[in-house]
């Protein structure tokens, strides 16, 4: 568990729950996916959706780019051709989008991104003071971040409360069954399926989906794109959000993390769901693939198709 924010060296490492949301409104679920922990790093999957909203693609991809790092989420680097931050998913990239997060204040930018994950999860969330005051005496690191893209005209001025905003959002409460609904939301287009309200736009959610896919898992996000297959994202409080679109959305918390920051139970789920399920994006064995009315759609006979890639039967 992370040493640098001392609240989440508090938690249970036996604490360990699982939720499934299928985008019809169901649950599969076991053990603690209700016990509530803080978002950490997942917050920024769903802020950089907001930022989008509020902004546009043009503008977002101003201040921060889509490429993978390979670094770590802390790492303290910026493309130096353009000095933005690589990705949204790395801390960088995630304190410049909450910086562009709109609101007349601190008090209602913050009001906008608990609305914001509210629409995703159905009720309304609290930020955990410890944890957020925390990270705010000891986040120095984070600071850093922010003071060397100020440095480069990055960021806005406010920089102090960007950085509060940034801590508070990570210091979001959520449970495995929400990280299951807001998953399972990406994964029916934008609309919580439970409560059929919209989240976000349906022209953004491709980039979330996108960058969660790339960039998600930190230095991990590669292997895990093979093995894993599924667009996911991991916090340092112990929780892995992760779906599949169309079908499903994933939540696992357990407080115990590997070395590059991800719960090691919740890569462990995901992974081995992925598997025995066949929910690797990319696993064209699939069942339900029916690529003969995906063939009549595109106006051409897949009989006609010289060397298909695949087995039809
Ligand atoms: N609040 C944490 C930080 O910025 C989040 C990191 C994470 O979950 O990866 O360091």
């Amino acid at each position: 568990m992370p040493d640098y924010i001392p609240e989440l060296a508090l938690a249970t490492p036996q604490w360990f729950g699982i939720s499934v949301a299928t985008v019809d409104g169901r649950y599969f679920e076991v053990g603690d996916y209700s016990r509530s922990f803080t978002i950490q790093s997942i917050s920024k999957a769903f802020v950089y959706g907001l930022a989008l909203e509020d902004h546009g693609r043009d503008y977002v991809q101003c201040k921060v780019s889509v490429e993978p790092t390979g670094e770590a989420f802390n790492s303290i680097m910026l493309d130096q051709s353009t000095n933005r931050p690589y990705n949204p998913m790395v801390n960088t990239g995630a304190i410049a989008t909450t910086d562009i997060i709109k609101g007349a204040n601190p008090t209602e930018r913050l009001k906008r991104i608990l609305e914001m994950i509210r629409r995703y999860t159905g009720h309304n969330h609290d930020v955990n003071m410890p944890v957020f005051l925390s990270e705010r005496t000891t986040g120095n690191r984070n600071r850093a971040i922010a003071y060397l893209m100020l440095n480069f005209g990055m960021v806005t001025e406010h920089i102090e409360e960007t950085l509060d905003l940034y801590f508070q959002q990570c210091a979001v409460m959520v449970t495995a069954h929400d990280l299951a609904t807001m998953a399972a939301t990406l994964a029916n287009g934008g609309v919580n399926p439970v409560t059929g309200e919209r989240a976000l736009d349906e022209r953004y959610v491709q980039d979330v989906i996108s960058v969660m896919f790339t960039c998600g898992m930190y230095n991990h996000s590669g292997s895990w794109a093979c093995k894993g297959g599924l667009p996911a994202k991991s916090g340092v409080g112990g929780g892995i959000t992760a779906l599949v679109p169309e079908k499903l959305g994933i939540g696992v918390f357990s407080p115990p993390l590997d070395a590059r920051g991800n719960s090691v139970r919740g890569v462990g789920v995901c992974r081995d769901l992925a598997n025995d399920f066949g929910l690797h994006v990319f696993d064209i064995a699939k069942p339900d693939h029916d690529l003969e009315a995906f063939m009549a759609t595109q106006g051409a006979d897949s009989s006609d198709s010289p060397d298909l890639m695949w087995d039809k039967t």
